[in-house]
């Protein structure tokens, strides 16, 4: 019976044609600008080493949240440059960072102080983080001359370090957030003496929606593994493919009665004689489980409803004017099903579907 336990599993494929394909439009936006792209969550959720080594050809280097993150890409063979947006804390992360080349992030003057003054074995590359309105991490633009002077005098520093922020409202409609942001990034510059460092400014969002933004380098994430970057519209709308399809199979189909509940707290009641499908799918997998009744799911092509509470190892769903069978496909987002749908039907975004993959899901990369 191994065909038909294999058959029934969960199976998330990753399209990595389709990944080149959105690094080609960050490409195409980013004009003569480099690009770090965000690998971090685990290539939100496709594998951070596979999306590393899909993207050689096509980034100028790697973002990641963690020095753990950083190592795991070094320790799979990547030589891009690499970012390390928590950055270090103290001396013995200082020396790990540089004794691998990965480029730590400094936001908050803990760090500064935490680092000490005698060098860290090898140079060490650095980035200083502006928070220009935000409010989340970085330097206030009142620390921020400071700060850059001290840390770009720091024993063991690379001269001119490079500076960032980041854009809290790119995605919305209102674009004036944004041109505060990208206004106060540029007044703090201006307090420096004589910068010659490295900039960064935008996410996908402002990628896409601010070309004004400019600095050297840009770091999109969402859009590269096709999720929409903005709160309306599709990321179709921007010639974006989607990079994972989550699907499962079908493997019961059962006939309730008018009047009775399936699942989990009765949820959803059948308001007349109806078949309800059963797959193989739950949150154990990573489908979300607060999906409500009417959440889209692809039935052999066809869109259904997902009704009653999602469980850990099963969704059940409407088949009323569905031509289902066992055994058929179950499309829960992907190449047919904008993952962004079924995210705004369950309360989240997509980059949280896309995090929560499961490592209980089988995986199939094609090139
Ligand atoms: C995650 C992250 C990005 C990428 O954001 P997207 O919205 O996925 O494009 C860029 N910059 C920073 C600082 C990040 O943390």
């Amino acid at each position: 019976m191994l065909a038909l336990s294999k058959m029934r599993r969960a199976e998330l494929r990753i399209d990595l044609s389709a990944l080149r394909h959105n690094a080609e439009i960050a490409r195409r936006a980013a004009g003569e600008r480099k690009i770090l792209a965000a690998v971090k969550a685990d290539g939100y959720g496709h594998g951070m080493s596979t999306v590393a080594q899909a993207l050689r050809e096509s980034v100028d280097g790697l973002m990641v949240a963690t020095l753990g993150e950083g190592e795991v890409l070094r320790q799979a063979g990547v030589t891009q440059r690499i970012i390390v947006l928590q950055g270090v804390m103290g001396q013995a992360e200082a020396r790990r960072a540089a004794q691998r080349f990965l480029e730590p992030v400094f936001h908050h003057v803990s760090q500064i102080d935490a680092v000490g003054t005698v060098g860290f074995g090898l140079p060490l590359t650095i980035w200083i983080k502006l928070d220009s309105g935000m409010h989340r991490v970085g330097f206030t633009p009142s620390e921020f001359h400071d700060a850059y002077t001290r840390l770009s005098r720091l024993r063991g520093v690379r001269p001119n370090p490079a500076v960032l922020t980041h854009f809290a409202r790119a995605d919305e409609p209102d674009r004036h957030p944004t041109e505060r942001q990208i206004q106060v990034f540029n007044t703090s510059l201006d307090t420096l003496d004589s910068f010659a460092g490295e900039t960064s400014l935008c996410n996908s969002a402002g990628l896409l929606a601010f070309p004004e933004a400019g600095g050297d380098w840009v770091r999109p994430g969402i859009m590269l593994y096709g999720g929409n970057p903005f709160v309306t519209g599709t990321a179709a709308d921007h010639g974006l493919r989607p990079v994972m399809t989550l699907t499962t199979r079908l493997i019961a189909i059962r006939h309730v009665a008018h009047g009775e509940a399936v699942g989990y707290g009765g949820r959803f009641v059948a308001p007349e004689a109806m078949p309800v499908g059963v797959a193989a799918i739950g949150y154990g997998d990573g489908y979300p489980r607060h999906a409500p009744d009417g959440t889209p799911i692809l039935v052999n092509g066809q869109r259904a409803a997902v009704i009653g509470r999602v469980s850990m190892d099963l969704v059940t769903i409407d088949l009323r004017g569905i031509t289902a069978q066992v055994g058929d496909e179950i499309e829960c987002w992907g190449t047919q099903l904008p993952i962004d749908e079924v995210a705004a039907s369950s309360g989240t975004i997509s980059y949280e579907l896309m995090c929560q993959m499961s490592g209980r899901v089988h995986r199939m990369v094609t090139d």
